[in-house]
């Protein structure tokens, strides 16, 4: 089972990814995650993608694309994954198409959650306070909602012209959500 989650930031996606995840027996695949480790380790990979993460850019895709392709190609990853934060660029859905096809499966579906603008801005500026993350200032928060609709946006659209969208509504507690995806899901086969 190959599976997207989608959504600006704030919209709980990584917290619904691990139940999803767990829900499927799958790996959740975060890129943010993979990010934020190798920051935090000072590799080569986290000291370029700290420049972009911090000013609330989307690190290139060359970078991310063959940070995907790697851990997609591990072995918990070869049943089937749930993407988190990837893809964010039409060129990198082009990457993943290319990266799926060769394995000869296909994407299963593509859930996106949808949220209040102004509900977003405050759980960013609440998970600032908790968790200290030096992408959530108020401006970078700002710059990465822009990001979000300039480059993300759009591939909501392409995945509802392929027949493979769910929208979901992202509002409310965490377990409403998780069941709303449950069922968005539910009747989703696997390949
Ligand atoms: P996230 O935790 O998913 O919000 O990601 C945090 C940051 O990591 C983003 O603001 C980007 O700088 C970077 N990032 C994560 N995923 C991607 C991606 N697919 N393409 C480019 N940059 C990404």
């Amino acid at each position: 089972m190959r599976l997207i989650i989608m959504g600006p930031p704030g919209a709980g996606k990584g917290t619904q990814a691990t139940h999803i995840a767990e829900h499927f027996g799958i790996p959740a695949i975060s890129t943010g995650d993979i990010f934020r480790r190798n920051v935090s380790e000072g590799t080569p990979l986290g000291v370029e993608a700290k420049r972009y993460m911090d000013a609330g850019e989307y690190v290139p895709d060359e970078v991310t694309n063959l940070m995907v392709r790697d851990r997609i190609a591990e072995d918990d990853a070869k049943p089937g994954f749930l993407l988190d934060g990837y893809p964010r660029t039409l060129a990198q859905v082009e990457e993943l198409d290319a990266m799926i096809s060769h394995t000869g499966h296909e994407l299963d579906a593509v859930v996106v959650l949808t949220v209040d603008q102004d509900e977003i801005v405050s759980r960013l500026l609440q998970r600032a306070q908790v968790e200290g993350r030096a992408d959530d200032t108020e401006d970078v928060i700002r710059r990465r909602q822009e990001v979000y609709a300039e480059q993300t946006e759009p591939l909501i659209d392409v995945y509802r012209e392929r027949g493979i969208l769910r929208e979901v509504d992202g509002m409310g507690e965490v377990a409403e959500v998780t069941g709303r995806l449950f069922a968005a899901l539910d009747d989703v086969t696997q390949s």
